[in-house]
């Protein structure tokens, strides 16, 4: 377990040879710490702990659990400022992208503050002999649960699955992207002061190689990052036998029909494909506009991306901070320059900006582009928007299903019933009529992918009833039995058939 005062003064000799992982500020380049590189044994220590602490939490029942956490939200409520700080010290982020992070959690803990007991409470169901025997489903927690996290949201992607598991009655323990480990950190700790006891939840800090440590010990796996690497915590998963959730990429379309709103659409356009750099797996990363209004669309675009601010400072009037990761900026470039030699155009963009820092990127418009293009099949995870014309919806649902991801997804249509309409064509985990990301932001709904965008739903019932295991319970009260040795005991089996008889002749009764 890694808390804030052990990263400070390593306590024992195991920790001290342990080689540690440095953590960078995008922005300036400086090392602002490091933490320790955890080895298999570490993260063993940590799922004993856990698994002894485990069944302790789980007799103290979901409101309890969910009051504790419902305190520790209010504590990082207040100390929001500490939170952001913390958040754009490892992203390099701008102001308003860390704010939601801190605001997405607090509705993750209202949501689930407000449903889990309920969701979790036994659930009676018809018996096959209802005067005689109850039958009911219990929700009981899997143990420990493990979560490896990405660094793109350090505080969001760290925290919002981890809640419904803690209140469901697990343990956790919270393996952070080695880029981004301190905001992690700085929460669990918080937690502690909320009163959650500190065996309950354990940061173990590394890269890869703890990760797939952390897979070898729990009983449920919750991840988020690469499709490359959550295919093989699938496969480790699928040896094991032991539940998981996977939160991977994306490639999300977004479809500009004839009779939108062409500024709504324009403007949901920059900040579908923008927020936090385009570094979101559910990034809006392909354009496909009908015919009819693509000049006005091109035009309207370029316009309000004249307008954006692309910065390191404060306050939420910055649209565009840093890119975290070098590779980001790689890969953008990568795909930039592979579209341009296969025939499109730059309308906007398209260079990295070290005057604002090293890793600063151009909000970049791309058109005449088409899907032998890179850009337009590959992840980009940057402030690409590639945008391309299409003769009508048919053509665009199409386009936008002839890819390998299926995550999230945006129309925009003033025809809402329409829109909504064709949104159920769209194959992927949710989609958007005249917004983007909003679902991410509205707990209510499951989020996640189809295709190679995963499996397993966060937020909503869904992502609560993941981390428990139903088990149920069928209670015979003895009513006019006798010892019988064959499993159909007379008695039972007269009511079960007079029921059907009941059943197939009046129907309406419900039997
Ligand atoms: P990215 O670096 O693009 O976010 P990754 O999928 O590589 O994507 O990383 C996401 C998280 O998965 C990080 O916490 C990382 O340390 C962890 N990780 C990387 N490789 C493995 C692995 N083989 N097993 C378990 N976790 C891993």
């Amino acid at each position: 377990m890694v808390t804030l005062e052990k990263q400070a003064a390593p306590n024992t000799a195991q920790t001290w040879q342990q080689t540690q992982i440095e953590v960078k500020n995008p922005v300036t380049g400086q090392v602002i710490g490091s933490v320790p590189a955890m080895n298999a044994d570490d993260v063993r220590q940590a799922a004993t702990k856990a698994r002894a602490a485990q069944p302790a939490w789980e007799v103290r029942g979901a409101k309890e659990r969910a009051a504790l956490l419902r305190r520790w939200a209010d504590m990082l409520w207040d100390d929001q400022k500490t939170a952001i700080q913390k958040v754009r010290a490892e992203t390099g982020k701008n102001e308003i992208g860390a704010w939601l992070e801190v605001f997405v959690v607090d509705n993750v803990v209202a949501y689930y503050h407000k449903h889990a007991a309920h969701l979790l409470r036994p659930q009676g169901r018809r018996s096959l002999i209802p005067m005689k025997q109850t039958a009911r489903v219990y929700y009981k927690a899997h143990g420990v649960a493990g979560f490896i996290t990405p660094w793109n949201y350090p505080l969001n992607n760290a925290m919002i699955d981890l809640i419904p598991a803690l209140i469901a009655g697990n343990t956790v323990l919270l393996k952070p992207s080695e880029i981004t480990p301190y905001t992690a950190i700085y929460a669990i700790e918080l937690m502690y002061k909320a009163g959650i006891p500190r065996d309950v939840i354990q940061v173990v800090t590394g890269a890869g190689v703890t990760g797939a440590a952390l897979v070898d010990v729990v009983d449920y796996i919750s991840f988020t990052g690469s499709t490359a690497t959550g295919r093989k915590i699938a496969m480790r998963a699928a040896e094991r036998l032991i539940p998981c959730s996977l939160e991977l990429g994306g490639k999300d379309p977004l479809i500009v029909l004839n009779d939108a709103d062409v500024n709504l659409a324009a403007a949901g356009t920059l900040v579908g494909a923008l927020e936090n750099c385009g570094q979101v797996c559910i990034s809006t990363e392909r354009v496909y506009v009908e015919d009819g209004i693509y000049d006005q669309y091109v035009e309207r675009i370029k316009y309000y991306a004249d307008q954006l601010t692309l910065g390191s400072g404060d306050g939420f009037d910055v649209h565009v901070g840093s890119l975290t990761n070098e590779r980001e900026i790689l890969r953008a470039e990568q795909q930039v320059a592979d579209a341009v030699a296969k025939g499109a155009t730059v309308i906007h963009g398209g260079k990295r900006r070290p005057d604002l820092g090293p890793l600063f990127y151009e909000p970049t418009i791309l058109t005449g582009v088409n899907h032998n293009m890179d850009v337009m099949r590959e992840e980009t995870f940057g402030p690409l928007i590639p945008v391309m014309r299409v003769k009508d919806a048919n053509e665009a649902i199409k386009l936008a299903n002839d890819n390998q991801y299926g995550l999230s997804a945006s129309i925009f249509t003033s025809d809402l019933k329409r829109g909504e309409q064709l949104a159920t064509r769209i194959e992927s985990g949710d989609v958007c009529v005249n917004a983007t990301q909003w679902v991410f932001g509205t707990i209510s709904l499951p989020m996640g992918g189809v295709k190679n965008s995963g499996m397993g739903r966060r937020n909503g019932p869904e992502g609560l009833m993941r981390f428990v295991k139903p088990q149920s319970v069928l209670v015979d009260n003895q009513l006019m039995q006798k010892p019988n040795l064959t499993l159909g005991d007379p008695f039972a089996i007269r009511v079960a058939l007079l029921l059907r008889s009941i059943r197939r002749a009046i129907p309406f009764l419900g039997v």
